[in-house]
């Protein structure tokens, strides 16, 4: 049921195109995921942020903490349903860092966010320097799981994702839309 729902949101907000696509990989896919575009809708911003943010409710989180770009709106507004403070962390001369003031101090409970988790080396990054500032860091939220349940961010910490999705991918050589003959697609160089 909720998968049925997250897919119905992905489609209409772009975030899930179908169809046969050249990855940046080389690999050729019958889907193309940009999680980016779900927060073009605030109301499904709220839908999808709110099933995170309840879910992590009884964590009695008071810092929401994502890594940027990606973790940047999703940490606001699972904040702004928490009513707690958020941050971003952001990469200076290749670190996770918090810059700007932004602070998380040892007596903050923390959730981390982020929109994909794949292998989930940013969130760990993270996970790592809100430690490092002594917070203690309850839980890892991400708007789509593409880890294929093999994402681990330790055992006190609890993963939840809005959705889970594996997407195939082939070798173009190995591809069966190359086979059918349907046109690939570049994302990102469509003008749609
Ligand atoms: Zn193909």
């Amino acid at each position: 049921m909720r998968l049925e729902q997250a897919l119905e949101i992905f489609r209409r907000t772009g975030v899930m195109q179908e169809g046969h696509f050249k990855l940046t990989s080389g690999r050729h896919s019958d889907r193309y995921m940009q999680c980016a575009r779900l927060f073009q809708y605030p109301k499904d911003s709220a839908t999808v942020c709110g099933e995170i943010a309840e879910f992590f409710r009884d964590k009695k989180v008071d810092l929401v903490a994502g890594p940027a770009i990606g973790g940047i709106i999703m940490a606001y507004e699972v904040a702004r349903i928490l009513d707690v403070r958020n941050i971003f962390a952001e990469r200076e001369n290749g670190v996770m860092a918090l810059r700007r003031g932004f602070e998380a101090e040892a007596d903050k409970r923390a959730l981390v966010v982020e929109d994909v988790v794949t292998t989930g080396g940013s969130v760990k990054e993270v996970i790592e320097l809100l430690r490092a500032r002594g917070a203690e860091v309850v839980g890892v939220g991400s708007v789509v799981d593409r880890s294929n349940g093999t994402v681990d961010f330790g055992p006190r910490i609890p993963f939840h994702a809005f959705a889970a999705l594996n997407v195939a991918s082939w070798e173009a050589d190995a591809c069966p839309l190359c086979r059918e003959g349907v046109p690939i697609v570049k994302p990102g160089s469509r003008k749609s």
